[in-house]
């Protein structure tokens, strides 16, 4: 089994779960006491959310490099950057190591692509959903992102780093967000992508009709596929 390297801590909240799929899914797969080898780096979110607030993405790809870095020399074989608004800067990340990282984008566009649906709305922080580092690695998978419209854009960052991160998960938030993923749906979402790593946390797949890619799922999956090369 390889050792999985986690970096942490974006938020979390998020990271706890991460940490309880890869346990259980090795568990579920080889059985008895078994479990995962993993090493967690967990940083302090509001060094990078500061950073990510001042457009100082160089900063913050840097500090998460020198984390790879201990990971790497604690005895990671693989990384995982437990958010998918951090995997903007992968390039600072991959620079400073000689292990590979398994991308978020790349793990749910394969699973969008099993299921077959063309068209997806995006969930996720105001980075995720405006800028193209994300999408353009999904739409890569010949994959049709579509994201919500400007004041849905806002709200969804908001509740994101206001409640979500801060472990906060309020009924008129889920109800909000039922909104936004119907109003995706009206224009042709066939799946909705939950690109942020805490969303999970709020809605799940028994409050929406349409099928839900949850990316922290869906990763934390595929680090076990790689960890126990299936
Ligand atoms: N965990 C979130 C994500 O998946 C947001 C926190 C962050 O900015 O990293 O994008």
């Amino acid at each position: 089994m390889k050792v999985i390297g986690l970096i942490g801590g974006m938020s979390w909240e998020s990271s706890v779960k991460y940490y309880q799929i890869i346990n259980e899914e090795v568990k579920r797969r080889l059985g008895g006491l078994h479990s995962a080898k993993c090493m967690l780096y967990s940083i302090d979110f509001a060094e990078i959310e500061r950073y990510q607030a001042a457009g100082d993405w160089e900063s913050a790809g840097r500090l998460l490099g020198d984390v790879a870095q201990s990971l790497e020399k604690g005895g990671a074989e693989f990384i995982l950057i437990c958010t998918n608004t951090m995997h903007k800067v992968i390039d600072y990340i991959e620079e400073k190591i000689n292990i590979p990282i398994l991308h978020i984008a790349d793990a749910t566009a394969n699973q969008i692509q099993k299921v077959e649906s063309k068209t997806v709305g995006l969930l996720g922080t105001k980075y995720t959903m405006e800028q193209d580092f994300y999408k353009a690695r999904i739409a890569s998978a010949g994959i049709e992102v579509i994201v919500p419209n400007g004041e849905d854009i806002v709200i969804v960052n908001d509740i994101i780093y206001k409640e979500l991160c801060l472990g906060k998960m309020e009924q008129s938030s889920r109800d909000y967000f039922k909104e936004v993923i119907q109003r995706l749906v009206d224009r042709g979402a066939e799946g909705i992508i939950l690109g942020c790593t805490e969303i999970g946390l709020l809605i799940k797949q028994e409050d929406v009709d349409v099928p839900l890619f949850d990316t922290t799922v869906i990763h934390a999956i595929e680090a076990v596929n790689q960890a126990l090369e299936v």
